[in-house]
């Protein structure tokens, strides 16, 4: 996954509201090390500064610039939470580390094999963050698109072919909804219970759906989630021989009306990957944005920010 800049220097559509944010402390977690001395200007953001970029900005320009952008991002962010009737502003998560933390299967959910993908539901790391999951892919609801773009939320999505295949292109349109993309994983083609499979069908429904969302959507992902979080040493063996990395179950789970928690404290931790679905009003207490205004909420009372799988895992 490329690492092109921190989430400061991605700019927002709503740049007329630059004047609403004026304080320049705006820029002092950013982390994105744009300063003079830094070595040059950060890279514009497409679109953004086609002026600028025909000639070099001094350090202090390239600083003004810089802290423009972070403002008018600020502004956007604002008037989306605003605009989506959020209680909060959603927080900025941190710049990614610099090298991913190493993983290691959560303690009594491993099996006998070793080597394999682990399994876990909370990402190592200090920072409090958050990270947010959908799966599955029955309900297609433009709406949500839009509402994360707006945001400038990051999420992940798990996919399990036989309720996306009815429209790979609404998949297809929420990865390339955000500016760094929207990482669509695997959660096998059938949704099947996988303990009950044998090891060639439960690697047919793995691989088998690797090879789905590389057709469609041109990569072989890296992550997958076993239905209903359950596997046994087949399941990760499977996962292994089909090129899968990494097996991200989760900490929580997040519903329109209410969150239910993995832990007992009944809280949200470092690192903690949360659940939810696509879903709409006929499955579930709500719509899609309602469910994610709740869970973003929540978060963000909390004091988290969400930051995107795929720079940690
Ligand atoms: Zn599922």
């Amino acid at each position: 996954m490329a690492k092109g800049g921190s989430s400061s220097r991605r700019v927002l559509g709503a740049a007329l509201l630059v004047a609403a944010l004026t304080t320049t402390a705006a820029c002092s977690d950013s982390g994105s090390g744009a300063g003079p001395g830094a070595g040059g200007a950060p890279a514009p953001a497409a679109g953004q500064q086609a002026a600028a970029k025909a000639r070099p900005l001094t350090a202090s320009a390239a600083l003004n610039e810089h802290l423009r952008k972070v403002r008018e991002q600020r502004a956007a962010r604002v008037l989306a939470a605003r605009k989506w009737g959020l209680k909060q502003t959603p927080l900025e998560a941190p710049a990614p580390p610099a090298k991913k933390p190493a993983i290691t299967t959560r303690k009594g959910f491993e099996t006998d094999g070793t080597g394999l993908p682990p399994v876990f539901t909370t990402v190592p790391t200090k920072e409090k963050i958050v990270f947010l999951t959908i799966d599955d892919g029955a309900e297609k609801d433009p709406e949500l698109i839009r509402m994360m773009t707006e945001l400038d939320i990051p999420y992940s999505a798990f996919l399990s072919d036989y309720v996306v295949n009815d429209d790979y292109g609404y998949f297809a349109k929420m990865q390339r909804s955000q500016a760094r993309g929207v990482a669509l994983h695997n959660h096998t083609l059938n949704h099947r219970y996988m303990p009950a499979l044998s090891y060639e069908r439960q690697k047919r429904e793995i691989c088998g759906m690797q090879d789905v969302i590389e057709k469609r959507y041109g990569t072989r992902p890296p992550l997958f989630r076993p239905p209903y979080g359950n596997y046994n040493e087949d399941t990760l063996r499977a996962a292994k021989a089909c090129g899968v990395r990494a097996v991200p179950l989760w900490a929580s789970e997040a519903f329109p009306d209410r969150m239910e928690w993995r832990e007992w404290d009944r809280d949200l931790h470092p690192g903690d990957i949360v659940l939810t679905h696509f879903r709409g009003k006929d499955d579930w207490k709500g719509s899609m944005p309602d469910m994610i205004r709740r869970v973003m909420n929540v978060i963000t009372a909390k004091g988290y920010a969400v930051a995107k799988l795929e720079d940690y895992v």
